[in-house]
């Protein structure tokens, strides 16, 4: 009997997992599952430890879900990739396996262990999918067969490729000749830290996470683009740390916003939403095209040159939030006590460190990877490159957010403020926006940090250090 082998990574599902069911294809073979976990690799890259703990849970769903299918998971823990290879050579030999299939990672350091595995394994045949994304990486290239560098021209002709090529969800693989797996299971416990984080919020089992995809596709994509820029209102999915990784698939998101809205693609009820998943897209395709990205260098290599400073009281003050700036502190503890953060104020958050502290944006890169639970390098390498403006976006280094007219703008009456900074709850209306002045008018003292940075003077040196480096380039 031929023995195929999966190698799951950040594709932590049952249902449309192309990997999984090329391997279940042939009802004769045998079908092993495998996880090899790499704590020292994620510490070295700052995975949050509420993003471990949702791999953890989901990982034990996993379990039970393949036992379910007659399909037996196989844990590891090893320190590194290298260590990988190596492991993965040695299950193939002792198993017997003759083919392993895995759905492809795209950052640097996994594509190299990919190829190192492929050149290791002699014998056993390797089969790679792309799965992660909704079309290939290389799909959706200029008339020169270029990477776009630009969102709008890719977004449109990713759209135009997909009415070429739709491409279908498969289904979960059928229990196999043997039947369920009778035995118990050992649960699978992840060495790295671990913090708890909201299951009704991040889904830990395949059938919630569709739930609530469901959910969103019938009613918020409708109303998603009047509300997704509102941080005191649920308006956007909140499904990034399923889709990070992996319990859901992107096909899954398309499918079922097109089977609810089915204008979607022609830029009806649902297209914004539909937008967000190109985004997804774009920053996946741009790192396999440029993979100096995931050296974190700037897509525009004369932002280099800009004089960051190293300050590492206004980095703190930031990452706990407490720059006295309401929506940034709002921000900041609510990625810090749930491991999730609304786009609008990543942007914001992010604006204001690279913009207004003037420290480099890398900082702040990695600050987010080491809290968010939805941490996926491509999406947050492209939204940091973009809010630091080294990026591909089109808008220039001079768009600086105010952080006090964004807060007025999308929390208009506080609420969002309210409901993380409890020590401004007294602050009435709109005067929550700056909190300084109200407190020196009412004699007041609150307990509560006045700006740590002018931002009129901030925008100015960070202008200049900005005119500075691109004279120098
Ligand atoms: P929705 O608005 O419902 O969007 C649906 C899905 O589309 C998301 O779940 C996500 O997978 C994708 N998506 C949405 N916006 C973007 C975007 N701008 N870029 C890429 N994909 C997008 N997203 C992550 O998944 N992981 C990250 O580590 C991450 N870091 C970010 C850092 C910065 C500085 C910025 C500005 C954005 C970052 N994003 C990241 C993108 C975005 O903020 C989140 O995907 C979004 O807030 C997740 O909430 P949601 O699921 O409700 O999104």
């Amino acid at each position: 009997m031929t023995t195929h082998l999966v190698w799951f990574r950040r594709d932590l599902r049952l249902h449309d997992n192309l990997a999984l069911a090329a391997a279940c294809r042939s009802e004769g073979a045998r079908v092993l599952a495998l996880f090899i976990a790499t704590p020292a690799q994620w510490a070295a890259h700052e995975m949050a430890p509420r993003q471990a703990a949702l791999i953890a849970a989901r990982l034990n769903a996993l379990q039970a879900g393949l036992a379910e299918k007659g399909i037996p998971l196989l844990f590891y823990e090893v320190p590194d990739f290298a260590a990988s290879v190596e492991t993965l050579g040695r299950v193939c030999r002792e198993q017997a396996v003759s083919r392993l299939f895995y759905n492809y990672e795209y950052e640097l350091n996994e594509r190299r262990r990919d190829a190192a595995v492929e050149r290791t394994l002699g014998e056993v045949v390797c089969e790679g999918f792309d799965d992660g994304t909704i079309l290939p990486p290389g799909a959706v290239l200029t008339g020169s067969g270029k990477m776009y560098k630009v969102f709008t021209p890719f977004k449109n002709a990713w759209l135009r490729r997909l009415q070429e090529e739709m491409p279908d969800c498969v289904a979960a693989p059928a229990v196999r000749r043997g039947g369920a797996l009778t035995s118990a299971l050992t649960p699978v416990v992840l060495r790295y830290p671990q913090q708890d984080f909201d299951e009704a919020l991040f889904p830990t089992q395949e059938a919630g996470a569709i739930a609530r995809l469901r959910q969103f596709c019938q009613r918020g994509a409708q109303e998603y683009a009047q509300r997704r820029d509102l941080p005191a209102e649920e308006g956007t999915s909140r499904l990034s740390a399923s889709l990070a990784i992996g319990t859901l698939s992107p096909r899954q998101c398309l499918h079922r916003l097109l089977a609810e809205q089915p204008a979607a693609l022609e830029g009806g009820a649902g297209s914004v939403w539909l937008n967000e998943l190109i985004w997804r897209e774009f920053y996946r395709h741009l790192i396999v095209w440029y993979p100096a990205l995931c050296r974190h260098q700037p897509f525009l290599s004369w932002t280099d040159g800009v004089g960051w400073r190293d300050n590492p009281q206004h980095l703190r003050a930031w990452q706990e939030g407490n720059t006295g700036y309401p929506i940034v502190d709002a921000a900041m503890r609510q990625m810090n006590a749930t491991g999730w953060m609304h786009n609008r104020l990543r942007m914001i958050t992010a604006s204001f460190l690279v913009k207004d502290l003037l420290i480099d944006w890398r900082q702040g890169e990695r600050y987010f990877m080491s809290q968010l639970i939805d941490g996926d390098f491509a999406a947050n390498n492209g939204g940091w490159q973009w809010a630091a403006s080294t990026g591909t976006d089109a808008a220039p280094y001079f768009r600086i957010f105010n952080p006090t007219t964004q807060g007025e703008k999308f929390d208009r009456d506080g609420q969002f403020i309210r409901r993380w900074l409890p020590e401004l709850r007294e602050v009435p209306g709109k005067a929550i926006h700056q909190p300084w002045r109200w407190a020196s008018r009412a004699g007041v003292t609150l307990d509560y940090p006045p700006p740590i940075v002018d931002h009129p003077q901030a925008r100015a040196a960070t202008l200049a250090a900005w005119e500075a480096a691109r004279k120098g380039r």
